[in-house]
């Protein structure tokens, strides 16, 4: 089954993403395996995913631990941390993340930064942008982006790369495209304010009842749970 949902979804990421002229190849399906067994995730895995998110740290590390450290055939896997991340769990998120794309605050981003930096790193981060009251009480309000950019950039060991946004739960997956086009009109204020940057920012948005509006809005990187793995 979960095969049989992976092929489906990247068919129909291809056919949205030709319709809006866009590579397939360049938006990024992420498999958001909370709560899934390592055998579900294996499964994915070889159905073409090759990126893996989760939002707790103490069961990430597990998953983290059986498939890359003890089966080198997962060690191309970029593992995602899509949850709320408390400082005492820096440290932890720091080693085996790859993306954090769930920075809902400056001492949030202090932390990983100061943690990154004691390893040697530099933290690929998202900034989560609360674009609707309902879906997540975590997140910085859009206005407060910007201001919250120029500050992150101070920090050596951090490297923003886009923002990340969780739109609410809607019975219509249309009814999500304002909050998703939101993140996208903020994208491109923050590059008109001409913020120096490595990249231009990438953007993570749509889950599994969403992902389509969520493309044809600007989507690089999809977060999906039930698609796959039910
Ligand atoms: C669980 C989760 C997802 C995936 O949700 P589905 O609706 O199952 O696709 C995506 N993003 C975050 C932050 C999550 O916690």
């Amino acid at each position: 089954m979960i095969r049989e949902n992976v092929l489906a979804i990247k068919r129909q990421v291809g056919f949205i993403a030709s319709k809006i002229n866009r590579d397939p190849e360049q938006i990024t399906i992420v498999a958001v395996s909370k709560g899934r067994s390592i055998e579900e995730i294996k499964e994915a895995i070889k159905a073409g995913i090759s990126d893996i998110g989760e939002n707790r740290i103490q069961e990430a590390v597990v998953k983290y631990n059986t498939l890359k450290m003890r089966r080198p055939e997962f060690g191309n896997i970029s593992w995602h941390f899509v949850g709320h991340l408390q400082t005492n769990k820096v440290k932890e998120a720091v080693r085996i993340f790859d993306l954090i794309q769930s920075v809902d605050s400056q001492r949030l981003a202090a932390e990983i930064n100061k943690q990154a930096a004691h390893i040697g790193k530099i933290q690929d981060i998202l900034i989560e942008v609360k674009t609707s009251p309902e879906a997540t009480k975590f997140g910085f309000m859009p206005e407060e982006v910007i201001a919250a950019i120029k500050e992150m950039n101070k920090l050596k060991n951090i490297n923003i790369k886009g923002l990340m946004t969780i739109a609410p739960r809607v019975d219509e997956p249309e009814k999500a495209r304002p909050y998703f086009r939101l993140l996208r009109e903020l994208k491109d204020n923050i590059t008109k304010a001409l913020i120096p940057l490595t990249q231009p920012l990438i953007l993570s948005m749509g889950m599994s009842d969403d992902f389509p509006i969520a493309i044809e809005e600007g989507a690089d990187m999809l977060r999906l749970g039930r698609a796959i793995f039910s």
